[in-house]
């Protein structure tokens, strides 16, 4: 992993971390200061999705939730790709948010 990348990902939980108002988006409780956290994806990482929706849907931080570093709050903010409609909205408000970026 590169130092950019690093970086990018630390900016990123810390932004979450405020935006969350330090509440993990899987379980509901608070995140300690200094514990392990983890960017958690709200649409599955499988390729059929990434083809479907594209990777900078699936990567956006809107995709993105802040919780514990706990297989149990990073599988409870995925949303199943069946739940067609809450899957569209999230998509909907991530491409709105791509087109604003083209101008
Ligand atoms: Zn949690």
């Amino acid at each position: 992993m590169s130092y950019d990348l690093d970086l990018k990902i630390m900016e990123m939980k810390e932004k979450k971390y405020y935006e969350q108002g330090a509440i993990c988006a899987g379980c509901g409780k608070l995140i300690g200061r200094n514990e392990p956290t983890h960017l958690s994806h709200v649409l599955p990482q499988r390729k059929w999705v990434k083809q479907l929706y594209g990777e900078e849907v699936v990567y956006h931080e809107l995709a993105m939730k802040l919780t514990h570093a706990d297989q149990t709050c990073n599988a409870a903010v995925q949303i199943s790709p069946n739940k067609t409609q809450l899957v569209n909205e999230l998509v909907e408000k991530i491409r709105s948010e791509l087109d604003e970026k083209d101008y």
